[in-house]
C-alpha cells in the first residue's frame, strides 16, 4: 500500500507524520523514517514539527535504491518525508516493490507544487500511483484553503523567480490560495 499525504509549506505534514509514527509505535509496530538528504533545516536526519516533537530519520538521496525486501525488511511501515524530492523512478521502484510485499505500507509526505506553481516530478508520480491520497489542508491568510506555496522576500513581497529547491527557511514561504498566489 502506497500512500501520499500532500500539503503546502507549513501545512502540518511533518506533524502528521510524527503523530502517525507515535500511534504506530504505541501499538508495537516497527516504523522506519526517511527524509531527503538536502533538507537541513533542523540538522541532518531529523523530522521536526513546528509544535515540538521530532524523530531521527535515515537519509535518502537521488541514488537511494528502495529495495523494500532488504533494507526495509524489519519495518512494518516506512515513512518518507520531503517525498516531493523522490525521483519518478524511485516512486515507481517503491510502487513496484510494494506490489510483492503483502502488508507493507509506505507513507510519503510532501509538497504538491513548487513556488512557481509547477509540480515536483516526484509528487506528480506519487499523485499518479498512490493507492491512497490524503490532503492535509491549511488556510491562506485570507481564510480560503491554501493550495499553493508562495516564496517571499524579507519584506513579505512575493518572489517569482529563482531555483526551485531552496531549503533553509520556512519563513521564506507562505501557504496561499490560488487567488492570493496570482
Ligand atoms: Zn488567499
Amino acid at each position: 500500500m502506497l500512500e501520499f499525504y500532500y500539503s503546502t509549506m507549513q501545512g502540518g505534514k511533518s506533524t502528521a507524520l510524527l503523530q502517525r509514527r507515535h500511534n504506530l509505535l504505541s501499538i508495537g509496530k516497527n516504523v522506519m523514517v526517511m527524509t531527503c538528504s538536502f533538507d537541513d533545516r533542523y540538522g541532518i536526519g531529523k523530522v521536526t514539527s513546528r509544535i515540538g516533537p521530532q524523530c531521527d530519520a535515515a537519509l535518502y538521496t537521488a541514488e537511494t535504491v528502495f529495495e523494500l525486501n532488504d533494507t526495509f525488511a524489519e519495518a512494518d511501515e516506512l515513512f518518507i518525508d520531503e517525498a516531493q524530492f523522490l525521483s519518478p523512478a524511485q516512486v515507481h521502484q517503491i510502487h513496484k516493490n510494494l506490489s510483492t510485499k503483502e502488508g507493507m505500507r509506505v507513507s510519503c509526505f510532501g509538497l504538491r507544487s513548487d513556488f512557481q506553481g509547477n509540480s515536483f516530478p516526484g509528487a506528480a508520480t506519487l499523485l499518479t500511483l498512490a493507492d491512497e491520497l490524503h490532503e492535509i489542508s491549511t488556510l491562506c491568510r485570507c481564510g480560503a484553503k491554501a493550495t499553493m506555496n508562495q516564496r517571499i522576500a524579507s519584506d513579505g513581497a512575493p518572489i517569482r523567480n529563482g531555483d526551485v529547491i531552496e531549503i533553509g527557511g520556512d519563513s521564506r514561504y507562505r501557504p496561499v490560495c490560488s487567488k492570493c498566489f496570482y
